[in-house]
């Protein structure tokens, strides 16, 4: 099972002040609360089958993604996949809308600062330099094998 927007239960979308538990569709649900690190309080199921704090529960007995078997999108993708979709995000946050790796580096956003942007430009040039020497290497593996 895919998870990305898929549960069921969010306890973000339940008051539930001082109360060790919640019915939901007659399942009782334990509920924990911790401190947060500048105060506050924060609320967290806990799964009934493993008893994991978590904050977002699946399917129709309501349990944690471990239990459930769920994977993230992106844990099912290649390493070659992740980076590029890494090259692509970091773009996309600068203000890049299409254009992919190939297109020029996107000049710094009005609300960046310089040491953030420059950062981040660092860290991306190093990740498509990888990416493009992946694929340098790929081109050289298949040539020789034609050959
Ligand atoms: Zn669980």
């Amino acid at each position: 099972m895919i998870c990305d927007g898929k549960a069921t239960r969010n306890i973000r979308r339940f008051w539930c002040k001082d109360i060790g538990a919640l019915i939901v569709d007659g399942v009782r649900i334990p509920i924990v609360r911790t401190c947060g690190p500048l105060g506050g309080m924060r609320n967290w199921w806990l799964c009934p089958q493993c008893g994991r704090r978590c904050e977002l529960l699946y399917g129709e007995t309501y349990i944690c993604r471990i239990c459930a078997k769920g994977r993230y999108r992106s844990e099912l993708a290649s390493p070659r996949e992740r980076k590029l979709l890494k090259a692509f995000k970091i773009r996309e946050r600068l203000g890049q809308t299409s254009g992919g790796i190939i297109a020029p580096f996107p000049a710094k956003p009005k609300y960046m600062h310089w040491n953030t942007y420059l950062r981040t430009r660092a860290e991306a040039e190093q990740n498509e330099l990888r990416i493009l020497q992946d694929e340098l290497a790929d081109l050289k593996r298949t040539s020789k094998v034609r050959r």
